[in-house]
């Protein structure tokens, strides 16, 4: 098997040093491995994602030393192809439309769903056929019926240092956790960012997704859809996480980190490895 990465950045900000260790790593592994690093802009959400950041992520990731194999792949030229993927799903009964605002899931869940770690779904509009979407519906996932579909229950393959092993997904704690999941985003016909990256990382024959920690509890939903649409699992390397001074995560907005920031204030590319510990 040929290691292939990728680096999948979502031009909405600069590249911090979080990012920038990130796409390092992922990068070194596959030169390590005599395989491939790809580059990908998750840029579905058209109003947050600029083509000057994209202009950024690029620049520094070249002055970092970073080459990458292929063009660059732009999430915002398929999302045609992402929604026409979603139809098969629909033809199973596995989606339906939903008209619940921010306020309304999160006026279902108050008093009830205390404890639950993110907010769940309620599943108000689960009754709801798919011949009844109104334009600005958006679709979501049926999860207990996508979870018959499989019968038996995905699992997939960590390597990373804080989940080492294989994970079963488990149906009770899928259904808690996770639940009804938003995959074409309201108003717009827009899909999910990991829908439209489960669907890359398949279309470039990912072998190794390497990102941030913070990503972990995505995996499960992405694995859950590969399943669904009958694409290959690859395995997953959720690394460490770069934090500020105070032990809290990188954010987009902490512009302080940012790249370019530090080759302004003269910083070379070994001292960026350096900083993330590489
Ligand atoms: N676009 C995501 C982000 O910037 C990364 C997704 C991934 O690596 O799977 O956080």
């Amino acid at each position: 098997m040929t290691f292939r990465t990728r680096f999948a950045p979502s031009p909405t900000g600069p590249l911090h040093l979080g990012h920038a260790y990130s796409a390092l790593l992922a990068h070194d592994m596959a030169r390590a491995a005599g395989g491939e690093f790809l580059l990908r802009m998750e840029d579905t959400d058209l109003d947050r994602c600029r083509p000057d950041w994209e202009a950024q992520i690029v620049d520094d990731l070249t002055w970092l030393g970073l080459r990458w194999d292929g063009p660059i792949h732009r999430q915002s030229d398929k999302i045609a192809a992402y929604n026409a993927q979603l139809e098969p799903l629909a033809g199973r009964d596995l989606l339906y439309p939903c008209s619940c605002s921010r306020a309304d899931i999160r006026a279902a869940l108050s008093a009830p769903q205390e404890g639950v770690a993110f907010a769940v779904y309620p599943g108000t509009c689960r009754h709801r056929a798919m011949a009844d979407r109104r334009p600005g519906d958006a679709l979501r996932l049926n999860l207990a019926a996508a979870l018959d579909a499989l019968g038996t229950p995905p699992h997939f393959t960590e390597t990373g240092p804080g989940h080492a092993g294989t994970h079963q997904i488990d149906r009770t704690m899928a259904l808690a956790q996770i639940g009804d999941v938003v995959l074409s985003r309201k108003g717009e016909d827009i899909v999910a960012y990991f829908l439209a990256s489960a669907f890359d990382d398949a279309d470039q024959g990912i072998s190794h997704v390497i990102r941030g920690e913070d990503l972990f509890d995505f995996t499960p939903v992405q694995v859950i859809l590969q399943r669904l649409f009958g694409l290959p699992t690859p395995l997953y390397h959720h690394h460490r996480l770069i934090r500020d001074e105070n032990g809290k995560r990188l954010a987009k907005r902490d512009d302080a980190r940012a790249i370019s920031k530090y080759r302004a204030d003269g910083a070379t590319p070994p001292d960026i490895r350096r900083m993330v510990g590489l």
